[in-house]
């Protein structure tokens, strides 16, 4: 064989070759990782530590609740903040006075969808214990407040195994919005034993985890009545 003739032989082999790779990587191509990539649904809920700068809230001793209102607060946004779903905004992030009003307009603001009220209780009687959770008592009887609340109330009375005192309805400030709005007592710190625990950093993370296992239920729930309108609606 001519020498040109095994130059013309080895262009050959070589496109057919390259011909071949071209052909497996167009019928095979990489998958492509944005395919993998599923959004999720992001929700903004406003966490409101209740009272703060010249409004102390409750008093024991040398325990003022605003005190311990941001510090739960503080422990429910980091929680909070590690659900993909979930996106904390603070009312406030000191020990500053915001008025009410300016809580719901912040957390509007922002574009929250669920308002979550955090307080500490306090009684005449040393032994007075226990969380509840408040609604405002103008909500409707199919308001998802009444839904947020049970979920809420129940997931902190499991996690810290606090006596249930329950669902409780007054009028508050809370019927400024429309958004599903509670506002959590998670104890008393009138109550000696509970005051103890109240100021225990392990347990405020405690109650944290209740606050946020409520919050994620109501989401739950919200997803689930959602879909099966939809079904309703396509059927
Ligand atoms: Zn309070």
């Amino acid at each position: 064989m001519t020498k040109r003739g095994i130059i013309t032989i080895a262009a050959i082999l070589l496109i057919a070759a390259v011909a071949v790779v071209l052909v497996l990587t167009l019928r095979h191509p990489a998958p492509t990782p944005v395919e993998a990539v599923q959004t999720i649904p992001t929700y903004i809920v406003a966490l409101d530590p209740g009272h703060g700068g010249r409004d102390p809230g409750a008093v024991s001793g040398d325990v003022l609740e605003k005190n311990l209102n941001l510090a739960i607060a503080q422990k429910t946004q980091a929680l909070m903040a590690t659900d993909p779903r979930l996106q904390p905004v603070m009312t406030r992030t000191a020990d500053t006075y915001v008025a009410l009003e300016d809580r719901i307009a912040k957390a509007e603001a922002a574009g929250a969808q669920i308002y979550v009220c955090i307080h500490v209780n306090s009684f005449d009687q040393p032994d007075a214990a226990g969380v509840e959770t408040w609604v405002d008592n103008t909500r409707a009887d199919d308001d998802p407040s009444w839904v947020l609340a049970s979920m809420v109330q129940s997931a902190l009375s499991n996690a810290t195994a606090a006596r249930n005192r329950g669902i409780r309805t007054q009028e508050s400030f809370l019927q400024r919005t429309t958004m599903p709005a509670v506002s959590v007592e998670v104890g008393y710190l009138t109550n000696p034993d509970e005051l103890t625990k109240l100021l225990d950093p392990a347990y405020q993370a405690t109650i944290a985890t209740g606050i946020v296992q409520g919050v994620e239920d109501f989401i739950d729930w919200m997803e689930e009545s959602q879909s099966s309108d939809q079904e309703t609606s396509e059927s």
